[in-house]
């Protein structure tokens, strides 16, 4: 099953007279169950790539689906509907609500969803979210009171609960000491194994060695496209 499928995607920003063609002809296709990483120099075009893939910023050029459904076009409102039903969002700072405990801040997306739920069916949702991070001890703390680790994983719960098609995580450990960067590299390896879809942007390549599919952004350009599906560890 295709979850991810982007042909020809340009972005080009215009300021001043000045044209920057920030993605060029990216072709990327995202099978569900992959674990992909994207990775390049500072530049290159990695945050374009992951905000078009978002839907928080739209191509200038080429195709876009996400399982099947043509996003080429959308209007904001659309784009932002299409977001919160189909992708799971997972920053460097973990943006987490302070007022809000563990349980409400991974709740948050099903109580705004267009989808009503009983009260009953999101604590079931919520505490299997939490039991996938490991952090189902910790449901009635704030977020201040955590690690940034454990708020990561907080997070992580929070992006996953609503069932997206793909996780797109960015820089998911740059605020985090290595060890607590270890866990949640950890944490998504094992969401992965369970199923889960991955695209993570990265500049440090010993985490985007961890993934499946490794991606090399450069100026704009993929340089190597692996068989899709097909691990590339050995190329590296
Ligand atoms: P990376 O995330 O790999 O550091 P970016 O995607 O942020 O790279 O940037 C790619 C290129 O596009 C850079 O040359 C950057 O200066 C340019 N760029 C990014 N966003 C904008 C913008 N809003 N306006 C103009 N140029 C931009
Ligand atoms: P982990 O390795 O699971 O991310 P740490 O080893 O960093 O957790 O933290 C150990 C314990 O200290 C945890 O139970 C955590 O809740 C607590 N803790 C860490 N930072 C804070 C903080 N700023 N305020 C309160 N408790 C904290």
């Amino acid at each position: 099953e295709i979850k991810i499928q982007m042909r020809g995607i340009a972005k080009v920003f215009e300021t001043d007279e000045l044209e920057t063609h920030a993605l060029k002809n990216i072709d990327l296709t995202i099978y569900a169950g992959d674990y992909v990483s994207i990775s390049g120099p500072s530049g290159c075009g990695k945050s374009t790539l992951l905000s078009i893939l978002g839907l928080l910023d739209m191509p200038s050029g080429g195709e876009y689906t996400i399982e099947g459904v043509n996003v080429t076009e959308l209007s904001l409102d659309q784009a932002a509907e299409i977001r919160n039903a189909k992708i799971g969002f997972i920053f460097q700072s973990f943006n987490l609500i302070d007022e809000l405990s563990v349980f409400d801040n991974v709740a948050l997306p099903l109580r705004y969803s267009s989808e009503k739920m009983s009260e009953q069916a999101i604590t079931e949702r919520v505490n299997e979210c939490l039991q996938a991070v490991d952090m189902t001890h910790r449901t009635g703390h704030k977020p201040n009171q955590l690690s940034g680790g454990q708020q990561q994983r907080i997070a992580i719960a929070r992006a996953l609960v609503a069932k997206p098609a793909i996780l797109l995580v960015d820089e998911p450990t740059g605020n985090l000491d290595s060890k607590s960067g270890d866990q949640v590299m950890d944490t998504l390896e094992q969401l992965n194994k369970n199923g889960t879809t991955i695209c993570m942007v990265t500049h440090d390549p010993r985490y985007a060695n961890m993934a499946d599919i490794q991606l090399k952004l450069l100026d704009g350009s993929i340089l190597t496209t692996p068989v899709p599906g097909a691990s590339i560890k050995e190329a590296v």
